[in-house]
């Protein structure tokens, strides 16, 4: 880190070679471990429920003369079937945004839309909370991107705000124009007043699996993948996700998107730079 980045300003051009080499490595190696810890995360994961419904399996078969109890076993199997399902697909969406180049498939996508949808994906969860939805500033805006990737993760942060809200709160989300001299963003807050996230998580909840609270992820058939897919949307977008936040008031998580108009403009100027 910080010493070896001294010691290969002040050595020799040889040495500086060497140590740049050593530092390769040193990141080939971290790459490895963050690889060995994500399959082993998944395993568990994909376990967990798999010897739920194998256990649930045998308890039904076990009392098959007490239809209560296998009605009871029945909803438990439900549970773990749809939690099963939801890794999976969150999987295949995480494997996808990080193979796929979103901007092969870039288009200007109505920010409007965006939302709409991702308020249609949650109105059921804020329907049984009674939580309000509203969306403002979201009209004529356009961002320049994968359409099904930017509502992923859209949806992923209106969901997780739900989720993370006690009963009868808001959920806000509020659309704007930033300009930057090199090109107009538009930023998307969502804004709930749920639980809140301490500084110290703040920092890991975009890596793959990390949940504040387990227990409380589960129950929401959370899979601890949605905020990395939104990070990773995020950067191949050319844009960044961050998040304020202050426990027990609530959070706010800022998606940042190069505006269609200006992204389409700096690819021109690409193409004619010369
Ligand atoms: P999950 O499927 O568990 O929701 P995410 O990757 O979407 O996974 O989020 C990671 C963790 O970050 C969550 O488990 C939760 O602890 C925390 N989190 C995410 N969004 C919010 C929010 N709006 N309010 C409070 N905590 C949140």
């Amino acid at each position: 880190g910080e010493a070896l980045a001294v010691s290969a300003r002040v050595a020799p051009l040889g040495s500086r070679l060497v140590l740049l080499l050593v530092e390769d490595l040193t990141e080939a190696r971290r790459i490895e471990a963050v690889r060995r810890d994500f399959v082993a995360n998944v395993s568990h994961e994909l376990k967990t429920p798999v010897g739920a419904l194998s256990l649930l399996s045998e308890a039904v078969m076990d009392a098959s003369d007490d239809p209560e109890a296998v009605e009871r076993f029945a909803g438990r199997m439900q549970i773990e079937a749809t939690r099963l399902t939801n890794l999976v697909q969150e999987l295949i969406d995480l494997s996808r945004v990080q193979n796929d180049d979103p901007l092969e498939d870039a288009e200007p996508v109505r920010v409007d839309e965006l939302v709409a949808e991702a308020i249609d994906r949650c109105r059921h969860a804020a329907g049984t909370k009674e939580i309000t939805m509203a969306a403002g500033g979201t009209a004529d805006l356009h961002v320049w991107g994968h359409r099904g990737q930017l509502a992923a993760a859209l949806g992923n942060l209106v969901e997780n705000a739900v989720n993370y809200s006690p009963a009868r709160t808001r959920v806000g989300i509020a659309a704007r124009r930033v300009a930057q001299p090199g090109g107009d963003m538009i930023e998307i807050a969502v804004t709930d007043q749920g639980i809140g996230i301490s500084d110290k998580d703040k920092e890991r909840i975009f890596e793959r699996f990390y949940r504040v609270d387990p227990a409380r992820s589960r129950a929401t058939g959370g899979t601890g993948l949605g905020l990395a897919i939104v990070k990773h949307v995020a950067a191949s977008h050319g844009g960044e996700v961050t998040v304020w936040s202050a426990e027990g008031q609530g959070s706010t998580f800022t998606l940042r998107l190069p505006e269609a108009g200006a992204a389409r403009d700096r690819a021109h100027q690409m193409s004619h730079r010369d």
